[in-house]
Order: C-alpha cells, then structure tokens, then sequence
C-alpha cells in the first residue's frame, strides 16, 4: 500500500468509484481508493439499477443528465460492459392533481433543454401495453431513462480510473482519521496507515460511521427497501418478440411504485408509507453482502394498487424478493462538498439515486476538490444546507417522512410536519395565537401567514385559502404599518482590529461608515454571486451582517475558510441569540417613535443608517431598512427581550391598525419591489450585473475584493443575462419558479420566482433572460400549469420606481 496519496476516497460503491474516475479524469491521478471489501460492498450491489434524468430541481437534474449521458463513455474506456438497457420510460398520473404536479415538473426542464413529453393515459398504454389506461389520466415519456447492472457499472468506473493512474486497495477497512497540524490527514487502515492531502468520505451505509471518526453526525440514514421478480411472464415475452423492443420503465406516482423489465419478467419496487429505517443509531461494521428479511406485508397496499393498474402481475409468480438499506438525507438529496469547519475533508455521500447521480456527483465533487469551486450551482445538494439542527433524531423524523412520501405530492405551498416545532423564538406563542401559519426554515419555526379563524392552509397548485389574507397583510403594510419577526435571517457578528479590511476584500461593495448600512453582494473568484448581505458598521472593529437564513452553515464555510490566520478577525452565527422584529409601511416611524426619546425623523435618521437605542424598557439594535421596499426598520434584539418588544411595538401601533405579516406577504411586497432573493434571484449562477446588482459592486474600490477581476470583464463584456421582472396574465395560479419564458414563442429563459402582488394586484415573475432580449417590453410568455400565458416585461418596479417611500 502507498503511504502517500494526495486524496484518499473511502468507500467502493458506486459513488466512491465516480469520484476517484473523476479525479483522475481531471488530471489528479495520484488518488487511492479504500475499500473494507469488495468494490459494490455497501448498497450498491443490491440496486435495481435504474435511472432517469427528472429532477425537481433543475440543478440537479443537469447532473442526473450528466451522469446519464456518461455512461457510454465509460463503458468503452473500460471495456468493462455495464449492461446499459435504454428503455425510456413513464411517469403516470391517475388523478388530475398529479397530472398538474407532472406538468409543472416538465416545465422546469424546458429551458434546460428535458426532451420529456406529456402524452395521454392511452399513448402511455400503446408504448407500454402493460399498462390498464382506464386507470390513468397521463403521463410524462421521458426517453432518457433505462437501467444497468450496478456491479459492471461501479467496476468500469474503478477499471477506468485505474486505467487513469489510480489505485483501489480491496479488504482495507478505515479504522480511525486524525487530522495534523500541517492539514493533512492520517488515513489510520487494517492494513496500515496512509497520509492524505484529502479524505473523501464516500462510505454509503457507513458514511454516518466515517463522519463519526472526525466528530461529525452527518444527517443520514439508511431505509429498507423492496422490489421484487416476477418468473417469467408471457406478456413480456410476447412484446419483445413482436416489437424487438424491452418494455419500458415506469414510475406510477398514485400506486407509490416503479416497474421494469428484467429479464423475461418484470420487477416491481415500492416506497411504502409503513417504511422502516434500517440501523438507525450505528450501522455494524459486520454487516456485508447480505439481505435484510422480507416483510411483503409491509407493502401488500401498495402491492395492490401496482397489480390493478397492471393487471398482468397478477398471472405472474414471484421469483425473488430483495430488501436492502440504502441512505438518504433529510431531503431526499446528496450531501456533497467541504465539511464546514474542516480543512480538506468532504463528503460524498447520502446518495439515495446512484445511478441517476452518481455521476453528477463525482464529477462536482473532483472539480471541488481540485478547483476549489464545484463548477455547478450544488447548493440543492452541498452538505452545508443544513445546521447542527439536523440531529439524530431530526434526521430519523424527516428521512422516514421523505422516504414514505416519495411518491407523494409536494403543492408549492405545503409545509411538511416531521420534526417539528423544533426551534421556535420566544413570540411563537404570540404568533400562534394570532393565527400563524407557520413553515420550518433551518429548523426554525417562521410565520407565513396568519389565518383567520377557521381558515385552514389547503394544498393546492392554485392560488389557495391564504390568498385573501395574505393581500391584507401586503395591503396593511402599503396603507399603514405591517410587523413581521425576521429572527429566521441569518446574522453575522464580525469582528476584531482586521475587520474591516477583511470584509473589504470578502465583499464586493464599499463598506459603510459607521452607524449606516450597505448592501453586500459576495461573489467567488469567478465573478459569481455567492452572497447578498446587508453589512452593519457599528463601529469599524464591529459588522453584523444579515444574510439568508438557510445559507448560514453555506456562508460561514466561506467565511471562516477566508479568515486571516493571525488571528485580527472574529466571525460569529449569532442564530437565534439575536432575534429580530421588522416594522414595514409609511405610519412605521411614527410606531417606532413612540418608543423612544430619540429623533428617529428622517434627518436624523435616514435611510441605511443603523444605530443602538432603547426601544421602551429594551436595548436594541435599529436599522433603517426593509425588504418590504417600503419605510420600515429591522430591529435586533438578545431573544429574552422579544415578546416585551413584541408587545411593546403591538401597543404603540395599535392606534395605526398594526398588522401582523408573515413571509407569503413580504414574499408578495417584495416582487412587486423588483429585490430578489438569495437561492432564486441571486445564486452562483449569476453575476452581478446579469442580477441587477452591479451599483452595489464597487469596481472602482482600491480593494482587490473576491470576484473583482471576473466582475470587471463581466462588465466589458456585459454579461449574458439579465434579471427581469414580469406582469403575468395568470388566471388562478402564478408562476412558482424554474418556468420557462418565451419570447415570441422561442424559450429563451427561465423564472426564478413569482406569486401575486397583492398591493399593485397583479401576478408577478421575476426571471433570466438573454441580454439582447431584456429590453423588449412585449412578446413575452410563462408557462403555468402546462399553459401559455402571455407577460409583459416591467422596466422599473411596480412600486414606488423612484425609491421614495423608503427614502423619506
Ligand atoms: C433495494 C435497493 C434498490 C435500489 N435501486 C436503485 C435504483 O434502481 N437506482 C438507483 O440509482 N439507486 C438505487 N438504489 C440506491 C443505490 O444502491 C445507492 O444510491 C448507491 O448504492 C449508493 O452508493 P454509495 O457508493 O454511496 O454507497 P455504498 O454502495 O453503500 O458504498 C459504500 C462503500 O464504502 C465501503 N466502506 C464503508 N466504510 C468503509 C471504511 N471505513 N473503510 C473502507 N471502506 C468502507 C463499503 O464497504 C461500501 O462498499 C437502490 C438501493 C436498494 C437498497
């Protein structure tokens, strides 16, 4: 065995083979894997191999594409077939809901170029005639869809790294990692020790294990799952024989089950709702090629449903059944990239599709390595989108609900109740008992709208029972004065002597004098938008910096990977010990007034200036500013004085008609604002000047900030794309984001996100499209539900465009 590598990558299944081919493929040939056994050991061996380029996010399904699209590759640089079946294949709807479900789906691959269709219950039964159409409504064909044999696949991705300059130790189990002053890892094996530049933890049903062995409690867990074989069936054997075609795939979403062809039979898998986690504290070490019991009664319902919609099950014999554990996040989606607070540690694991993306997967990961950047916008799978909030138990609760709902509708506006209430403020009482919906962001309970009694939230892809309320609260905040609580934003304290020159160079703006706010973008070496922030100077030594809540752990990995080593800088999350109340709307300062001896009037108080003050009994931080685009403060707060701030500003606004808002309202005050949002309008795919953010870029600073030269040719070259905002003439739904938009007809570009703008009544898009495009005002279309309908482009906001009400 080496004693050197510079990355070492634990793990042989078929994740841990693509990372180390794609390192490889890369140029990093001097790259090992270690497997405690034999290549496929973990839950790779046991899969049904199949795979398909759909996604609900269209990032994703850019890597499942990839990792489709690679297997050919491969395959003949190995030499090592894989027993690629190219089928195609079905999704199918048997209700209308679902049909709508489907069709909001497609839409998002459109602009990405999905060749999926929509086709009726009965051009699904021509091309698979197993198939009762009398109990569909549609489906979706997807012609790149099919499966392989996992073990071939898993070995042409070792043979082709090996052919590359890799090496692959067998029966080499990693017993322990230790990380050295100098930053690199001892890699502690059965067989002896290797010293590593990276470690690469790809140990699938061990992974928790392997995180174990650095500290870490990475949230996944393993499932059962089941399929079985039919013997042979005469309906299959007829088709082949008749069309020289395989039967295809299909994924039926309402019978919670997946068929296809194997062999001369056929083979049915199921996520069951009675699912069953498999070792849900500590996987065993001696766990090998073996297959958990059987338990067919677990899954006799859905069982049922799979034999009515294809009665030809119900001729067949079951040759075999399989049960075997495979592991998934909280969400369903991988955990990829650096481990936030380690150097040279990163993960690969927690992914439940293999063969759709491990691929996607490796190649992200090994561009990450090598790059320092993954080369993609990963964010739907950086391990980084969940904080420690994401426990043992948290992670038991949500995969056992996102397992059992796997074929189950998500409405746009549905919140999913595992895990929950977990984190809450100290006014969640409060707002309960005014009618709060509430939603979980980061873990942390958030109000999105307040109810009236008897109201209820009903999922729907349709403008719903929230709508009516919501434009009351947008209203109330246009017309008089709205309070949200804005503790679920992230909140950044920075400090030390090296501050500000720190944060110069972290961020691409100017930084403010002291007492006033900016707003910050943040961009990566490539000019991309990794941030936006506002950054508080409270005095040159001390910045708190207000981000996206559910990029905390995201952006703190960027922070502290960035920090001097001289120790003249400081960052801390602040999370929940500092919460926030917002009051938003033109009677704002007046309720604020109330509260204070202080000149909070325009003049001594303007807009983007921040300053410490008491609030009646209670010390807090004020600042000018609102997402809200309107007058309106945010103000900070330590979480034992909240629900008397709470109360305090509820009193003095009363005589104002106070209202509460929750995040659908601001959502909808927002858009019509034209301000974007982090991980929709602003995200690494962008720069600044595409995302309308360039006045804050400060290209003429004597600062050599992050991104400064990608955003300096970004500007001569003027960028590709332009972020723009839209009047839709939607008719009882709106756009929910990743929609196409046409432009006489021709997809050009794609929505980030949208809803109704209560206050200006009308629905609102907002969404890239081509440079040389972005100045037409007609022309335009969406897709909503699988209809086209028309838009017009808005040159300045639909709001207050010259900025007064939340200048004066
Ligand atoms: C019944 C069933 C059906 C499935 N069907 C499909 C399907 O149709 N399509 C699809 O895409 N996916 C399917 N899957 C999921 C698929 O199997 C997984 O996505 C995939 O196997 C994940 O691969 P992995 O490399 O991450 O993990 P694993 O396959 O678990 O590999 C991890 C490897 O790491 C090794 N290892 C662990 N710890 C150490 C250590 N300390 N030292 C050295 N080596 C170590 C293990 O021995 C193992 O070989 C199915 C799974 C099951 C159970």
């Amino acid at each position: 065995m080496k004693s050197h590598a510079r990355v070492v990558v634990i793990g042989g299944g078929v994740v841990g083979c693509s990372v180390l081919y794609h390192l490889t493929k890369f140029g990093w040939t001097d790259v090992v894997l270690l497997e405690r056994s034999e290549l496929t050991s973990g839950s790779t061996w046991h899969a049904a191999g199949g795979m398909h380029t759909i996604n609900g996010d269209p990032n994703v399904a850019k890597l499942q594409k990839y990792t489709v699209e690679l297997y050919k590759e491969i395959e003949e640089y190995s030499g090592q077939d894989i027993g690629l079946h190219m089928t195609s294949g079905l999704m199918l709807a048997a209700t209308n809901e679902r049909f709508d479900w489907m069709k909001s789906l497609l839409a998002k691959g459109k602009y990405s170029g999905g060749e999926a269709t929509l086709i009726s219950a009965q051009e699904a039964h021509e091309m698979m005639p197993l198939l009762d159409p009398k109990q569909f409504v549609g489906a979706v064909f997807d012609p790149h869809e099919g499966h392989l044999d996992p073990y071939g696949t898993t070995h042409a991705y070792a043979k082709s790294a090996k052919k590359n300059g890799a090496e692959i130790y067998l029966h080499t189990k990693v017993e322990d990692l230790v990380q050295l002053e100098d930053g690199t890892w001892r890699v502690i094996t059965n067989k002896g020790e290797i010293r590593a530049e990276h470690v690469v933890n790809a140990a699938g049903l061990w992974a928790r294990e392997v995180g174990r062995m650095v500290g870490l409690e990475l949230p996944v867990l393993a499932m059962e799952h089941m399929y079985l074989i039919t013997e042979d069936m005469p309906e299959v054997i007829e088709f082949n024989k008749t069309t020289g075609k395989e039967l295809m795939h299909c994924v039926d979403f309402d019978g919670e089950i997946y068929i296809r062809q194997e062999r001369n039979g056929m083979l049915m898998g199921t996520y069951e709702k009675d699912c069953r986690p498999w070792s849900p504290i500590e996987t065993p070490w001696t766990f090998g090629h073996e297959l958990l019991a059987e338990d067919l009664e677990r899954i006799t319902g859905e069982l049922e449903v799979g034999f009515r919609h294809f009665p030809a099950f119900n001729n067949a014999g079951i040759k075999k059944i399989i049960n075997g554990p495979f592991t998934f996040s909280p969400d369903g989606n991988p955990l990829v990239g650096p481990v936030r607070g380690m150097t040279n540690f990163w993960s690969a694991c927690a992914v439940m599709a293999g063969f759709s993306q491990g691929g996607g997967v490796g190649l992200a990961l090994a561009q990450w390595i090598i790059n320092g950047d993954p080369g993609f916008d990963v964010f739907a799978m950086d391990v980084c989108r969940y904080g420690d909030y994401a426990t043992l138990a948290y992670t038991n609760a949500k995969v056992r609900e996102n397992y059992s709902r796997r074929f189950s509708i998500r409405y746009p506006n549905e919140e999913l109740p595992a895990g929950r209430p977990l984190l809450t403020t100290p006014i969640y009482d409060r707002l309960k008992a005014a009618g709060a919906v509430f939603g979980a962001s980061y873990g942390l309970e958030t109000a999105l709208w307040f109810a009236p009694e008897g109201v209820e939230d009903a999922f729907s892809w349709r403008r719903s029972t929230d709508f009516e309320a919501v434009g009351r609260e947008a209203k109330a905040v246009r017309d008089s004065v709205g309070l949200m609580e804005t503790s679920g934003f992230a909140k950044y304290m920075v400090s030390g002597e090296g501050a500000h020159d720190w944060l110069d160079r972290m961020l691409a703006c100017n930084l403010p004098e002291v007492g006033r706010m900016a707003l910050a973008p943040m961009l990566n070496e490539a000019g991309k938008l990794i941030g936006d922030f506002t950054v508080a100077n409270l005095d040159d030594e001390d910045f708190l910096i207000i981000g996206s809540g559910i990029a905390e752990d995201y952006h703190m990995r960027w922070f502290e990977s960035h920090l001097p080593e001289d120790g003249s800088v400081d960052i801390e999350a602040l999370n929940l010990s500092l919460v926030g109340l917002s009051i938003a709307g033109p009677k704002s300062r007046e309720v604020l007034a109330k509260l204070t001896h202080l000149d909070v009037s325009d003049e001594a108080m303007p807009f983007m200036s921040v300053r410490e003050m008491d609030l009646g009994m209670a010390p807090a931080l004020v600042g000018r500013v609102s997402y809200t685009g309107d007058l309106g403060y945010e103000i900070w707060m330590r979480p034992e004085y909240q629900r008397y701030l709470f109360d305090a500003l509820m009193e003095a606004g009363a005589e104002f008609g106070i209202s509460l808002f929750g995040l659908r309202a601001l959502n909808a005050l927002r858009l019509e604002k034209g301000f974007g949002s982090w991980s929709r309008e602003y995200r690494p795919l962008y720069g600044p000047l595409e995302a309308g953010l360039s006045r804050f870029v400060a290209l003429k600073k004597d600062v050599s900030f992050i991104g400064k030269q990608a955003a300096l040719e970004e500007k001569l070259s003027g960028g590709a794309l332009r972020l723009r905002t839209f009047v839709v003439d939607a008719k009882d739904a709106d756009v929910l984001g990743d929609e196409p938009i046409s432009f006489n007809g021709e997809v050009c570009g794609w929505v980030t996100s949208g809803g109704y703008a209560h206050a200006s009544n009308v629905s609102v898009a907002m969404g890239y499209v081509p440079k040389a495009l972005a100045d037409e005002v007609d022309g335009w279309s969406l897709e909503i539900l699988g209809d086209s309908v028309s838009a017009t482009l808005q040159p300045m906001s639909l709001f207050d465009a010259n900025g007064s009400r939340m200048r004066s």
